[in-house]
């Protein structure tokens, strides 16, 4: 891995003319990379403009994410690389359409996080984000077209057994991405 890294601190920088080309030596050191034409950085999802691809400003960024700037580079190098398989995946799962049954589960997802996240009771998916929602639907898009909405999000489950297992379900993935994130690459 030194020997990797020595190779890459003697490579040339990307030269001042080029458009929009993120050097692809910045995703190990910087976690910024070029996805799809854009300066993403890999850990937030921020966009970097031309001036923002610079060593100095993305020293700066990368020094605001305690998290990563705390690793060792070897360490670094391969969680963003990590990043970027995962963003990039993603990404492509975006573009495909999704089914109500995929969106519905995302929803009972969020919304299991959210209540995990401000250690409320998982009960209040049924008991007050289902109503308050109802009460959304009703006001702002009258009753024929709330009908639908209302039907839409009756079906998605929230139920405080559903809220358990969702948070149980996260809880394991993030272990998992901490212990990679962490383990011996
Ligand atoms: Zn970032």
């Amino acid at each position: 891995m030194d020997k990797y890294l020595q190779k890459i601190s003697e490579q040339p920088g990307p030269s001042r003319k080029q458009k929009l080309c993120v050097n692809p030596l910045f995703l190990d050191k910087y976690g910024v990379a070029d996805v799809k034409g854009r300066g993403i950085c890999v850990v937030c999802s921020k966009e970097n403009d031309k001036k923002s691809l610079k060593p100095n400003k993305l020293e700066r960024h990368l020094e605001r994410q305690v998290r990563i700037a705390v690793l060792t580079e070897d360490v670094r190098s391969i969680a963003f690389q990590r990043h970027y398989n995962k963003l990039t995946k993603s990404q492509s799962v975006l573009t495909k359409a999704l089914t109500d049954k995929e969106k519905s589960d995302i929803f009972s997802y969020k919304t299991a996080f959210l209540i995990a996240k401000e250690k409320r009771p998982f009960t209040e998916g049924v008991n007050i984000m289902k109503p308050s929602f109802h009460n959304f639907c009703g006001i702002f898009e009258g009753e024929t077209f709330a009908k639908k909405l209302i039907q839409d999000v009756d079906v998605v489950p929230l139920s405080n057994n559903t809220a358990t297992r969702r948070i149980q379900a996260i809880a394991m993935d993030l272990k998992e991405q901490i212990l990679e994130d962490f383990g011996s690459g």
